[in-house]
């Protein structure tokens, strides 16, 4: 069925499975409690039908640029349910947010506070703000990249929030609603995790404490994991509803009556596992050693970011649809290379599979998060991958190809 796709829309093609979105969303929710709110971090995958099957199902939209304001307009998304987030919001985001009616921002620090209140006050419009906080750092390991507690370009260390009453408090154009907090990424572990989140509603309680704030509205962040580039399942967080609920009936406990309302983010465990490459065998030859299998989709298509070395697990590894055994005896090595002209293009530096032939089809599974949007797409100019998304029916509901283009500035 998948292959067949390949056949009709060429490769390098990524396949978009609704039902396992709609799956990953109801698992996120039962992992949840109950009456808390979730927002897509949009910069997962950008994807209009992605975001607008999850707002469909109830879900805000966490966006932190003009692209992906832009993405969630087109999917249908409300203005009202965006969250407009990240470090280093320009003058000109933040009027086209304003204009377009997003009105509910996390604040990241004081400079940009004034920037968000010269904006708002000039539009005659009130920005509701969520303080970013940077919480108390956890003592459990097992996370992926830390955004909080350690020194950070997020959000205000708890000092500097403390140091700040009047963040607080009502200023013309200005409401603070609440705060934002994001602890730590892809947290596979449901202890750290669970531990992660009670330690953000202390530091959280610490604040309210102090400043005798009364927020409307949490946003405790996310950190659910999901698996990259390779097999794997989303890990379940089983007893995480119960502690949730125990830490927030402790420290929070107006939040059942929605004083505050509570809010969860996440970008990979929703979009990870609905999305499969297929890219194909180009060619495939020897070098001291080694045999090297060129790809027609290399860090241009996917994991980009793992020119960073960070990204990209050691672990990933192609599902040869034809051939993949499960087992590794009589699996040989492979280095997995894409067609860029560069050393680094580099998917695998030895994956284990049955011995490719040109022309056939490989595909990689659980890259729906962090796939395209996260590659180096401009790099050699090669035509950025098609995009197909597969209804609940399976049917093709959003078949698109995205396309650098050249811009005439003017003077
Ligand atoms: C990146 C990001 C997310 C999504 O992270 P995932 O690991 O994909 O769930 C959520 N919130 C903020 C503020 C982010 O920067």
């Amino acid at each position: 069925m998948i292959s067949e796709l390949a056949q009709r829309h060429g490769t390098p093609l990524y396949v978009y499975q609704l039902d396992r979105l709609h799956a990953a969303a109801a698992d996120l929710r039962d992992a949840l409690p109950v009456g808390t709110d979730l927002y897509y971090s949009v910069k997962a995958n950008p994807h209009p039908r992605l975001v607008a099957e999850l707002a469909a199902l109830g879900l805000g939209s966490e966006i932190s640029s003009t692209g992906e304001l832009f993405s969630a307009l087109t999917a249908g998304q409300r203005a009202e349910r965006c969250l407009y987030t990240g470090p280093g919001k320009t003058l000109e985001e933040i009027k086209t947010a304003l204009d377009a009616g997003v009105r509910r921002f996390s604040m990241e620090s004081v400079t940009e506070y004034h920037r968000l209140a010269g904006a708002a006050r000039a539009r005659s419009v009130e920005v509701e703000y969520l303080v970013r906080l940077n919480g108390n750092a956890a003592a459990g390991g097992g996370t992926g990249l830390r955004m909080t507690g350690a020194s950070t370009q997020f959000g205000l260390d708890i000092e500097a929030a403390r140091s700040a009453p009047w963040l607080f408090r009502p200023a013309p154009g200005m409401t603070p609603i609440g705060f934002h907090v994001f602890p730590a990424t892809n947290v596979s572990d449901p202890r750290t995790l669970a531990a992660e989140f009670e330690l953000s509603i202390t530091s959280v309680r610490t604040v309210l404490d102090e400043t005798g704030f009364e927020p409307r509205l949490i946003d405790l962040g996310g950190g659910f994991a999901a698996p990259f580039a390779g097999p794997g399942e989303r890990p379940r967080y089983p007893e995480l509803r119960e502690t949730l609920t125990r830490a927030l009936d402790t420290s929070l406990p107006g939040w059942t009556e929605g004083r505050p309302r509570i809010a969860f983010e996440s970008g990979r465990y929703l979009a990870g596992d609905c999305g499969t490459l297929l890219t194909t065998v180009l060619d495939v030859k020897e070098s001291g050693g080694r045999t090297y299998v060129v790809l027609d989709a290399g860090t241009n298509t996917l994991g980009g970011m793992a020119g960073l070395g960070r990204v990209l697990a050691p672990s990933a590894q192609p599902e040869d649809t034809r051939s993949a055994t499960g087992e590794d005896g009589g699996l040989d090595q492979f280095a997995l290379v894409g067609p860029l002209c560069t050393p680094l293009d580099v998917l695998h530096r030895s994956a284990r599979m049955t011995p490719p032939w040109v022309g056939e089809i490989l595909s990689i599974p659980n890259v729906g998060a962090y796939g395209l949007t996260a590659s180096l797409v401009a790099f050699l100019g090669r035509p950025m991958a098609t995009e197909v998304v597969l209804a609940t029916d399976g049917t093709m509901v959003g078949v698109r190809r995205l396309e650098l283009r050249e811009m005439e500035m003017g003077k």
